[in-house]
């Protein structure tokens, strides 16, 4: 074997090891962290460690196990995490009965023949006809939010014939090249323009700006294939657009015979109240895409769910889009028990309660610290905190941080700060978000 696969062997079976154990000793702790820091300024990105330093009051937290509503840094400090992944663990961390239906599918079998029909793919696609809205009938599976995008987009334009699209600034729909057109950041855009040709970006929010921009569609001869946007808008800063946009935006869909695709990757699977979001509005969208939480926070998988019309292409030519790895047998599995759980433990309604209880307590703290805190907004367990400025929004995440709770603030944006957690939060950690966040409130009311 020659030098340096002997060497890799080496190193494969140290990591092993590791990843057998239960617990580490100090050394092997300190030793992680070092590894960790060292692997990622040599061979993954440099930039991620300026990055952690500026957001995080100790950059070399490198996490190590989680389960609930927590996760553990390698040293064992325990974190309550308001993040979430971004909105990936609606069921909480590695919960059982999700683990269990991985573990029990993957002494069966793992991935697919590619070949022959697979079970569960048929299953999880009859549960997800069931549980969406309206008419929505057939599923694809992808392995994340930035495919279901890209899937309802090619199905936008095989079904309409048509390939404008109008979507809406602040919205983020994924970053391969398709969804990002949709997205519309220009950090994320700029460097990799040009894009996918006919998208028109317009404010969210404004109904009359989607009527506008689909009048100007049509008598340009540009018709619109699809006007695609988030319920809520995530990534744009928790953005709850006025009760009668969706149901505005859906009838000028239908009057313009443009498909509505309603991109629920982080809004679906209970995080703002209802199973999905769409469900507050009584609004049935042509195209539903979801990921993020669909794999119960254990497996990678997402969809983008249809009526029946749109798939007529793809019944005469079934292979016309394809993927190898979507919709495998662990990660149906996994997409099953979530459902299981979120249905057999009422997450959605939970989400709502602790929602109200979660944003009432908040608003109370902004009201008591307007000179930090602007605005308290959202939808479920789907939160945004407006601070005063950057600086303050990234002092209070860092103050967050270092009393145990992770939030999503950086350093590009912190003005406002999300706060996504489990649904499974118990009111006791939802009480020690609270009581952390009034602290760090105390802390950066004091420096200024
Ligand atoms: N759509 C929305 C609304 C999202 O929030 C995200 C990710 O944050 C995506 C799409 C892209 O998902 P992924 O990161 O899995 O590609």
């Amino acid at each position: 074997m020659s030098d340096k696969y002997s060497k890799a062997l080496e190193h494969a079976r140290y990591v092993l090891d590791l990843i057998a154990r239960e617990e580490l000793d100090d050394a092997q702790r300190k030793q992680v962290v070092e590894e960790t820091v060292s692997n990622f300024r040599e061979h993954v990105n440099p930039g991620f460690l300026e990055y952690r330093k500026s957001v995080s009051t100790d950059y070399t937290s490198v996490e190590w196990k989680d389960g609930g509503s927590t996760f553990t840094d390698v040293w064992g400090k325990e974190f309550i995490d308001c993040l979430g992944g971004f909105g990936i663990y609606n069921v909480g961390h590695r919960n059982p009965k999700v683990l269990e239906a991985v573990f029990n599918q993957l002494r069966r079998q793992a991935l697919h023949s590619q070949e022959l029909l697979d079970p569960l793919r048929g299953y999880l696609a009859h549960l997800l006809a069931l549980i969406t809205p309206g008419d929505l009938k057939y599923a694809f599976f992808v392995n994340s939010g930035t495919e279901s995008i890209e899937g309802a987009l090619k199905f936008a334009r095989m079904a309409t014939g048509r390939w404008h699209f109008v979507a809406t600034t602040g919205g983020f729909h994924g970053k391969s090249l398709g969804s990002l057109s949709a997205t519309a950041k220009g950090v994320f855009r700029k460097p990799f323009q040009p894009l996918l040709p006919g998208f028109t970006h317009i404010p969210f929010g404004d109904a009359d700006a989607v009527a506008k921009a689909l009048e100007a569609a049509k008598f340009l001869g540009q018709d619109v294939a699809a006007v695609i946007l988030e319920p809520i808008q995530g990534e744009g800063g928790i953005i709850v657009p006025p009760d009668d946009y969706l149901p505005k935006v859906r009838d000028l869909c239908s009057q313009y015979g443009a498909l509505l695709i309603l991109d629920e990757v982080q809004t679906g699977m209970g995080r703002t109240g209802k199973m999905f979001c769409c469900e507050h509005y009584n609004v049935v969208p042509d195209i539903l895409c979801l990921a993020k939480a669909f794999g119960g926070g254990v497996m990678p998988i997402g969809t983008f769910v249809s009526r029946a019309e749109i798939w007529e292409k793809l019944i005469e030519n079934p292979i016309l889009h394809s993927t190898t790895f979507g919709g495998n047998p662990v990660c149906c599995a996994a997409a099953i028990a979530n459902i299981n759980v979120l249905l057999e433990e009422k997450l959605p309604e939970r989400a709502a309660e602790s929602g109200a209880y979660l944003m009432g307590a908040l608003k109370d703290l902004a009201a008591r610290y307007p000179q930090v805190m602007l605005e308290v907004r959202g939808k479920g367990l789907m939160i945004g905190m407006e601070f005063v400025n950057n600086d303050i929004g990234y002092a209070v995440a860092k103050g967050l941080f270092a009393r145990g709770v992770l939030v999503a603030g950086t350093y590009i944006n912190s003005k406002t700060i999300r706060i996504e957690p489990p649904l499974t939060i118990s009111r006791e950690q939802m009480d020690a978000v609270i009581q952390r966040m009034e602290d760090t409130l105390v802390e950066v009311a004091a420096t200024l």
